[in-house]
């Protein structure tokens, strides 16, 4: 058996396990994000403002993943939103039976929207479906025009692209307008969102389309 055969078995295994999450998504009525970036793009900054800005409107509950450390679920904890953390031990993404697992320990019922905060990682996450309903991945202005490019199947696999650390580009020869170009390249139906957590430049809008896709429970 090569190398290729078994990576196709691991995958074929994951989407399996990633249909019955869907379906226990679709049935609990809980819209779910996979969050996607590489280390150090704000993923957990944006959660912390999302959950401010949402804070009394809307049922969040987050899976938290990460390589080491409890740390982004303690931060996401202080808002009183349902959190577990998944600590992969050297694992550079998340895998669709370990949010299975997670999922026994959050009130499903209750929640509207679910976010994954996957390991911080533009290579593998993106063929690891966990049964999310979208993925969204985060770029920061520091991070170069090129990575769309770089990291095409990423780019090509989400549906939302937040560029995040908008107020750093006074400071930045990033041409936002190249970046963006790239990624629309790569991803023509890519919808894009420019966020700041320190001027919350953004927030507002992402909460308003988070808003648009609960489907039900009030
Ligand atoms: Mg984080
Ligand atoms: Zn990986």
């Amino acid at each position: 058996m090569n190398v290729v055969t078994i990576e196709r078995k691991i995958l074929e295994k994951n989407d399996e396990v990633a249909r019955q999450n869907r379906a226990l998504f679709e049935k609990s009525h809980v819209f779910t994000i996979n969050l996607l970036s590489s280390p150090g793009s704000g993923k957990t900054s944006l959660l912390e403002c999302v959950l401010e800005e949402l804070k009394g409107r809307l049922n969040i509950a987050v899976i938290e993943g990460d390589v080491h450390t409890d740390l982004d679920a303690q931060r996401v904890a202080r808002y009183g939103v349902p959190v577990v953390q998944i600590v992969t031990h050297g694992g550079c993404h998340l895998e669709a039976k370990l949010v299975q697992d997670a999922l026994t320990h959050l009130p499903l019922q209750e929640t509207q929207v679910l976010f994954i905060e996957n390991v911080g990682n533009l290579v593998c996450p993106a063929n690891y479906d966990l049964g999310e309903a979208r993925k969204v991945v985060v770029i920061s202005t520091t991070e170069g025009e090129d990575k769309p490019l770089k990291y095409p199947a990423m780019f090509r696999n989400s549906h939302i692209l937040i560029i995040n650390k908008i107020d750093l580009l006074p400071h930045l020869s990033l041409r936002l307008e190249d970046l963006k170009r790239n990624a629309l390249d790569v991803n023509p139906s890519l919808r894009v969102f420019e966020t700041s957590c320190v001027t919350n430049e953004g927030i507002r809008e992402v909460c308003d389309w988070l808003l648009g896709q609960d489907s039900s429970k009030s």
